[in-house]
């Protein structure tokens, strides 16, 4: 580790994108030719930290600046490709003298410290399944998918580990709690049977040979939620690092001497993919900030670290509006060349609003943890639709089908769906094949979103096409939120809707009846929110609780989410031919 040196800042250059044959390459591609691109084991086998890391030292990058970390307190540290190689061998030994195996998975609950980093991929060097969790996270999240992943593995830190300490005897096939205090922030004691990360990575040597994973061998998973059930994991291949790399390229149009700057969390799948995989898979240097979100510090984070290449979400662009146009007068933004978005619609009046402060536009991206990598891109050379999610990576078939899987005419609504088979496609949803083989119809992988396709080939978003929420780019499913609500003693039933929201596009609203004996007042609804918020996370939990009399039904029992949106939009109510008699 260095401590980091002022960069002196010279003109942007210009590049030309690395995708600009479009048509062209669309209609010639094979995975084959990309394939060729990355450099593969020795063996023949496919390591994503391998080709992130590994293969950059043996091409005379050593001392290339990998990751440029600025911490929540201020601290800077920077590590080389040689120094992430050693840390996540090291990774990869420890694990290795625990014992554990190819495919058993490993979970992190960390703030995004360069550990969670070095943890990510040493799990993948040792063949283990990773699976990065929200530090935001409460408790119950936490358990639900330890518990159902199986994780033999937790490496979490001080603070956090506080925070969940309830639900950790709650998890039989838990063996192993790793404990990281970064730079010795905190003063809680290890408990008794926890690992201290230092010690163990002090001890363990710094060379692993012995990756051994195939392209088909599973790597990284993401726990994602539907409109019914708790969330479910979705889980992906190696090869999935064939994707990530040529999108880090066309997408993003990453270019060798790029700073990169992606700003999703690794418990997001756009902080594995891009804020991990794809930059590093390119042999770019990337910065990481560990802070949330502030508008003065963000484009403070830019001008200082010299950002060239900047991903971030549609919320965060709206947020940067709202906190004014003087406020990045204040910076030199002048490095950026290229910035994209992803995660919820961007409206055109963001696109707009970049060009006159950025000089930029917003490039908008489509794809989802499902599908691993970006499947639909506003590529760099392309003129923009603002407005639209851009067009297909060559190599992709997307579709917009109707309930049968039939495809229907441009220009005509319908499910957005894609022909399986692209390398970073899930794999399965961990424990539930009924829910995996469900998302396909006809030949098509069925994505949950609706979408147009214009005359020319672009994608328009127009919304879900079931319950999930979509708040700040986070997918919350209601029922989660659901079954928190009904632990609290007063509460009888619960549902829960997304209300429109112009910030973060959707709020997570509940509507909750009580229990005989309990009366509605504002302290009881302050007490639900808190009581949400602690087990699930302030991201997760509701902005707002109304407590009604009884909540709609149908005849079988069923909240009927749909009307409670309805009601709550005033929007006429529908078909309620199944709504239960009152
Ligand atoms: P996640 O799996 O959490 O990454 O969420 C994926 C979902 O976010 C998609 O299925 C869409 O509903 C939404 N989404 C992602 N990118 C876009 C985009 N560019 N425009 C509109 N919605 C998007």
């Amino acid at each position: 580790m260095q401590l980091h040196k002022t960069i002196h800042k010279t003109n942007p250059p210009i590049l030309s994108p690395n995708l600009s044959e479009y048509e062209d390459i669309r209609s010639n591609f094979e995975w084959s030719s990309i394939e060729k691109e990355l450099d593969w084991l020795p063996n023949g086998g496919l390591n994503i930290a391998y080709e992130a890391i590994d293969r950059h030292c043996l091409k005379g990058n050593s001392n290339k600046i990998a990751m440029i970390w600025e911490g929540k307190n201020g601290e800077k540290e920077q590590y080389t490709f040689e120094e992430m190689r050693i840390h996540t061998n090291k990774f990869a030994n420890v694990l290795k003298n625990l014992g554990l195996n190819k495919g058993d998975r490993v979970f992190t609950f960390l703030d995004r410290t360069p550990e969670i980093y070095f943890s990510v991929f040493g799990t993948l060097k040792a063949g283990c399944i990773t699976g990065p969790l929200f530090s935001a996270f409460g408790p119950d999240p936490v358990r639900d998918r330890l518990e159902n992943s199986g994780a033999k593995v937790l490496i979490t830190q001080p603070d956090l580990r506080e925070k969940i300490k309830d639900i950790l005897h709650e998890l039989p096939e838990l063996k192993h709690v790793i404990i990281i205090n970064k730079n010795n922030r905190s003063e809680l004691p290890l408990n008794y049977g926890e690992i201290n990360y230092h010690e163990v990575m002090n001890e363990a040597d710094n060379e692993f040979d012995e990756i051994s994973t195939t392209r088909d061998d599973y790597s990284i998973m993401h726990y994602t939620s539907g409109t019914t059930g708790k969330p479910k994991g979705a889980f992906h291949r190696h090869n999935a690092a064939i994707q990530h790399y040529i999108t880090g390229k066309w997408c993003l149009d990453l270019h060798p001497d790029d700073i990169y700057w992606c700003t999703a969390d690794p418990g997001w799948v756009t902080g594995t993919s891009y804020g991990m995989c794809a930059p590093w898979i390119n042999g770019v240097t990337q910065v990481i900030y560990e802070g949330g979100f502030s508008a003065r510090k963000w484009y403070q984070i830019i001008q200082d670290y010299n950002v060239t290449v900047w991903y971030t979400a549609p919320t965060a662009i709206r947020m940067l509006m709202k906190a004014g146009n003087e406020v990045p007068k204040n910076f030199d933004l002048s490095q950026i060349r290229f910035c994209a978005s992803v995660g919820e619609p961007l409206n055109p009046e963001a696109v707009e609003w970049s060009k006159e402060f950025l000089g930029l536009a917003f490039h908008d991206n489509w794809w989802q943890t499902e599908t691993g990598a970006i499947m639909i891109s506003n590529f760099q050379f392309m003129d923009i639709k603002p407005g639209s999610m851009g067009k297909p990576l060559p190599g992709i078939f997307p579709g917009i089908v109707d309930d049968e899987g039939n495809e229907v005419s441009d220009g005509h609504r319908g499910q957005l769906a894609v022909r399986p088979g692209w390398p970073s496609m899930f794999q399965g949803y961990w424990n539930d094949k009924e829910r995996y083989d469900s998302r396909f119809k006809n030949g098509w992988y069925i994505t949950g979103d609706e979408a147009i396709r214009d005359k020319d080939g672009y994608y328009w978003f127009v919304g879900r096409s079931d319950d999930v929420i979509n708040t700040a780019g986070h997918l919350v499913g209601p029922f989660e939120v659901e079954s928190a609500l009904i632990e609290h003693p007063a509460v009888a039933e619960a549902g829960v809707i997304g209300k429109p929201d112009p910030i973060a596009m959707e709020v997570v609203k509940a509507f909750v009846s009580l229990k005989e004996g309990f009366e509605s007042n504002d302290k009881l609804r302050r007490e639900l929110m808190a009581f949400a918020r602690n087990k699930l996370s302030a991201g997760v939990a509701p902005r707002e609780i109304e407590i009604i009399e009884t909540l709609p039904k149908t005849r079988s029992g069923k909240i009927m989410r749909r009307l409670l949106k309805a009601r709550e939009l005033g929007l006429p109510e529908g078909d309620t031919s199944t709504l239960e008699d009152d």
